[in-house]
C-alpha cells in the first residue's frame, strides 16, 4: 500500500473466506482503491476447489489455485489466514465495533444438509459419514503430516444422495476399493488413470476384470427417478418434447457413469431409519416413493432394508448458520437480495459466492437447461473426456455481486485515514499472531505441504 492511499480517506471492506468468490470479490473492491481484509479460515484460501473437488481435477485445481492466487496478491489486499468467523472472529464484533465500511460474507457452504433420519448424528464416523468430510479426507489423507479424520472405506458402501457430489462420493468409493484391491495382489494402481478411462480398462490392462476383485460396489440411493436427479436443469416453462430430451439426457448421464465406475443405482427410495448395531449404523432402511407432480409421496414405508458397514450421506451442502444474521430455512434472509445486502448499518454486510446462492456446487451453471448444462456435467464427471474451466461460473456469478456491492458501498461515507490506520494495526496484529508476515506468496510457499495433491 502507498503512502498516498494511506492519507486519503477509503473505504475497508472485511471478506470473510478468501476462495473463488471471496478473491475474486477482494479483487473488484481493491481494484476501487478499498483497503481489503481477506478473513479466511484455513492457511491456504483455496475453498471448495482444494478440499471440495476430488484430487482427480487435477489440472482445473491447480489452475484455479494461481487464479486466486493472483487476486489476492493486489496490494491493497490485506490477508488474514488460520483466522475463522466463529472461532477467533466474532461476527457481531466484527459488524459492530472494527468500524468497517462493509462485510462481504464469501465463506461457502460447508454444512452438510443433515441425513433424513431422526438421532441419525449420533452416529456420525460410525457408520455414518458425511459427503463433506470424506472428500476432504481423501483429498488430503495421503500428506505425511495429515491429521485430520481417517475413514476406512469397506465394499458395498451406501451412498444417499443423487446430485453432482454424490456421484463424486461413489467414484472415490469405488476408485479406492478397486486401489485396495490391486494393491492386495500387489499391483500399484493409479487412480488418475482410473478415473480417466473406467475401471474395467484399467483392470483389463493387468489381465482383470472387476469380477475378479470380489469387491461388491457401492449403491446409490436417490429419492426421486433417475430422470429427476438434478444433473441439469431444465427451464419451467420448456416445451413438453424438450423438457422429456432434457431428462432422458440425465439418464444418460447416469448410465455413462455407471458403464465407467462399476456403481449400482436405485431410485425411488427416501431414508426413513438406520439399522443399528453396536453402536454403529449397519444399514439403511428405506421407504419407496413415487414423484407426482414434481413431488416426492412415500408409498411404502420401510419397504426394504440394505445392509453396508458404510452409509454416505451426499444430500446437498447449506452455508453454515451464523448467530447474529436471519435464516429463513437453510439460507440467510436478505434487506436487499438483489444486491446481496444481508444487514444494512454502519457497517453494511453482504453475501456472495456459495452463501448467496445457498448451496455447495454452482447450480446455475448447469442451470441453462440446454445440452450446455448436460455437457457441464459430463466434463465435470470426467465422461465426456471434454475439459472445461471448474471455478469459471462461480468467478463470473462472484464477479456480478462484486460489481454491485461495488456500486453500492460508492455511496456510502469513506473512513479517515486515522481510523483506517488503526483497522491496519488490528490486522497487522492478527496476522502477525498467526506468522503472516505481509507476503502472500512467501506465506504460501511456507504452508502449502510439499506432498500436496
Ligand atoms: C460437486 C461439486 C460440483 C461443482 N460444480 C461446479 C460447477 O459446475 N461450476 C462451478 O463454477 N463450480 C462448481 N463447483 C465448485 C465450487 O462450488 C465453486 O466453484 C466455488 O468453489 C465456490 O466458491 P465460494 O468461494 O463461494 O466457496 P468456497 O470455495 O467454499 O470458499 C469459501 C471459503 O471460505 C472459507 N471459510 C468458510 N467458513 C469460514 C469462516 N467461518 N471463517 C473464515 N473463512 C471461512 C473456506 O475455508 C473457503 O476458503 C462445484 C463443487 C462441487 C463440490
Amino acid at each position: 500500500m502507498t503512502e498516498a492511499e494511506n492519507k486519503t480517506p477509503r473505504h475497508v471492506m472485511a471478506v470473510v473466506g478468501g476462495a473463488t468468490a471471496g478473491s475474486e470479490i477482494a479483487r473488484i473492491l481493491a481494484e476501487r482503491g478499498a483497503l481489503v481484509i481477506v478473513f479466511e479460515q484455513n492457511s491456504r484460501p483455496y475453498g471448495k476447489i482444494e478440499d471440495g473437488l476430488p484430487r482427480w481435477h487435477v489440472k482445473q485445481r491447480k489452475d484455479e489455485y494461481e487464479e486466486i492466487n493472483q487476486r489476492l496478491d493486489h496490494p491493497n489486499i490485506e490477508y488474514v489466514p488460520l483466522t475463522r468467523m466463529g472461532r477467533e472472529l466474532d461476527f457481531e464484533q466484527l459488524r459492530t465495533s472494527w468500524g468497517l465500511s462493509g462485510i462481504v460474507l464469501a465463506h461457502g457452504a460447508w454444512k452438510d444438509r443433515a441425513f433424513p433420519v431422526e438421532g441419525a448424528d449420533q452416529f456420525i464416523d460410525r457408520g455414518l459419514v458425511y459427503q463433506n468430510k470424506l472428500i476432504y479426507w481423501f483429498n488430503h489423507y495421503l500428506e505425511k503430516n495429515y491429521d485430520g479424520p481417517r475413514y476406512d472405506l469397506s465394499p458395498g458402501a451406501i451412498v444417499v444422495g443423487g446430485g453432482l457430489a454424490s456421484i463424486d462420493v461413489v467414484k472415490v468409493l469405488q476408485i479406492e476399493m478397486t486401489l485396495a484391491a490391486l494393491k492386495a495382489r500387489g499391483i500399484a494402481g493409479d487412480m488418475l488413470a482410473l478415473e480417466r478411462e473406467g475401471i474395467e480398462p484399467v483392470l483389463n490392462a493387468s489381465g482383470l476384470k472387476y469380477g475378479d476383485l470380489d469387491v461388491a460396489p457401492c449403491k446409490l440411493y436417490y429419492r426421486r427417478r433417475v430422470l429427476d436427479m438434478p444433473l441439469s436443469d431444465i427451464p419451467p416453462d420448456a416445451p413438453a418434447k424438450r423438457a422429456d430430451a432434457l431428462r432422458q439426457a440425465r439418464a444418460k448421464i447416469l448410465d455413462k457413469a455407471q458403464r465407467k465406475f462399476l456403481f449400482e443405482f436405485q431410485e425411488l427410495r427416501a431414508p426413513s431409519g438406520v439399522v443399528v448395531e453396536n453402536g454403529a449404523v449397519v444399514g439403511v432402511n428405506f421407504s419407496r416413493t413415487e414423484v407426482a407432480d414434481g413431488q416426492v409421496r412415500i408409498v411404502q414405508e420401510g419397504a426394504e432394508s440394505a445392509r453396508a458397514p458404510l452409509t454416505i450421506s451426499s444430500i446437498g451442502s447449506i452455508p453454515e448458520p451464523i448467530p447474529g444474521i436471519a435464516q429463513k430455512g437453510e439460507v440467510y434472509t436478505y434487506v436487499d437480495q438483489k444486491i446481496g445486502l444481508l444487514m444494512d448499518g454502519p457497517t453494511a454486510v453482504f453475501a456472495a459466492g456459495n452463501v448467496l446462492t445457498g448451496k455447495g456446487n454452482i447450480k446455475d451453471s448447469l442451470d441453462s437447461g440446454t445440452e450446455i448444462g448436460s455437457r457441464v456435467a459430463e466434463a465435470y464427471l470426467g465422461l465426456s473426456g471434454e475439459e472445461f474451466k471448474i471455478a469459471e461460473g462461480a468467478r463470473k456469478d462472484a464477479a456480478v455481486s462484486g460489481e454491485k456491492i461495488a456500486g453500492a458501498m460508492s455511496a456510502r461515507q469513506k473512513i479517515a485515514p486515522d481510523g483506517v490506520s488503526s483497522l491496519l494495526r488490528r490486522v497487522r496484529e492478527r496476522q502477525h499472531a498467526v506468522g503472516y508476515e505481509g507476503n502472500y506468496r512467501a506465506w504460501l510457499a511456507k504452508v502449502t505441504p510439499p506432498d500436496l495433491h
